[in-house]
């Protein structure tokens, strides 16, 4: 695989999904492009043996999947991958305008996810989401995306705070409120919003919005081995689940990847990774196939899911805060992730199945475990299964400063990625 081009695709993919709405948006695209069609939830479903279907939930969740073209009969399992389209951010409040004294407007907003508050201020930010509005026949909704620099957070100045190098704490509702005019804009973001929706400002009665880092995608480093960007976890690993899976036939398997929403803030939304959405799927593809409960479980037991969710890499700064021996590196490969505690469901079997699945793409892999005295993070994979109980590994693609505003990875681990997952989903 070219690494450049790969890189350029995944660059404009998250370029241009500055929120879970949009991540979902462009994946549908690129399944389009790739022959899948679409499904509503709120529809019957027509399910052909050598079809592409995906459906969406919430338009902010996605799922997708090809049939294999055999006797239904016949398919054995599952063979799934799961990420996730969100990120750590900030969320307009309803009431989003707030203006102090007669001299400044401010976006009132509050947190979305853990991000690292510093790496939001003193960068160009704009907002981008969803807006739902009254239209002839009943309400309908649409993406929006102020794409021009609207809005920035500054730091006190070290004069105002000698001991800002020292470590400083940040109060959201004081010091993360963006500065998006002077006080005599208010008003005018409801008539940009309906400029670019296309309504009068008057029809708009419902609106999710998210602050966004105006950064685009950089190769990084002298010998242009690192790359840097906003959401790259997890929008790595959407974007590598579903390209993979455009790329591949199914074979004995019902292949599938699921991007879900929400992973930031616990997975437990109708749409998130803790809903029924991904049973619902799978329950109504066996319906449609004409398999029953009793082939169901079957299938079910003969499946597997890979959980892709990024890694913490070695620190070149803070290696102590890395487990002695799972230490993995950027571009030293995917990144199996293990947890005495099961918070990530990596087990004997399922980290066997990945090794051997990197083992046929001829990629490298590491292993990624937390330091013993540090609680670590969690992910999509002990939540689903507790939805879907199947085999399970957890990986990633190695990265640094995790929920910065702008994280780094490696340049090559998106091809072994694309590789490992064409792999899996080829047998
Ligand atoms: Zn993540």
């Amino acid at each position: 695989m070219n690494q450049e081009k790969q890189l350029q695709k995944l660059f404009t993919f998250i370029e241009e999904s500055p929120t879970c709405f949009h991540a979902v948006a462009n994946t549908e695209k690129m399944l389009e492009e790739a022959g899948f069609s679409k499904l509503e939830e709120k529809n019957k479903w027509d399910i052909q043996k050598g079809g592409k279907y995906y459906v969406n939930r919430n338009k902010s969740s996605i799922i997708a999947f090809t049939i294999p073209d055999i006797e239904p009969k016949a398919v054995k399992g599952f063979h799934m991958v799961a990420a996730h389209s969100d990120s750590p951010c900030f969320k307009l409040k309803e009431i989003p305008e707030g203006t102090l004294d007669t001299a400044y407007l401010k976006w009132n907003v509050e947190k979305y996810g853990g991000m690292i508050l510093s790496t939001w201020l003193d960068r160009p930010l704009s907002i981008a989401g969803r807006v739902v509005y009254k239209a002839k026949d009943g309400m309908e909704s649409c993406l929006v995306n102020l794409e021009k620099d609207t809005a920035i957070i500054p730091n006190v100045a070290i004069h105002m705070n000698r001991d800002m190098n020292k470590g400083v704490e940040y109060n959201p509702q004081i010091d993360m409120q963006p500065l998006v005019g002077q006080a005599d804009a208010k008003g005018m973001y409801l008539e940009l919003l309906a400029k670019e929706a296309g309504i009068e400002k008057e029809a708009i009665l419902g609106t999710d919005l998210f602050l966004y880092n105006r950064d685009k995608c950089h190769v990084i480093g002298l010998d242009e081995m690192f790359i840097a960007g906003p959401r790259l976890d997890d929008l790595e690993c959407a974007y590598a689940g579903m390209k993979a899976l455009t790329k591949e036939e199914a074979k004995e398997y019902i292949n599938l990847c699921a991007v879900f929403d929400n992973e930031e803030i616990g997975s437990g939304t109708k749409q998130g990774a803790d809903s029924t959405f991904l049973k619902d799927v799978l329950v109504r593809i066996c319906t449609k196939l004409g398999l029953g409960e009793e082939e169901y479980r079957c299938m079910l037991a003969d499946s597997f899911l890979i959980s892709a969710d990024n890694a913490h890499a070695l620190h070149p700064n803070h290696p102590e805060k890395a487990d002695t021996a799972n230490r993995p590196v950027l571009n030293g490969g995917i990144v199996i992730k293990y947890h005495g505690s099961q918070k990530y469901a990596t087990d004997a079997y399922s980290s066997a199945v990945m090794k051997d699945i990197c083992h046929k793409a001829k990629v490298p892999y590491q292993a990624y475990a937390n330091r013993s005295d540090i609680v670590g993070g969690s992910t999509l994979g002990n939540i689903s299964t507790a939805q879907v109980s199947v085999n399970t590994v957890d990986i990633g693609l190695p990265q640094l400063a995790m929920h910065s505003a702008l994280e780094t990875a490696g340049a090559k681990d998106i091809v072994y990625l694309l590789e490992a997952l064409q792999t899996f989903y080829r047998q």
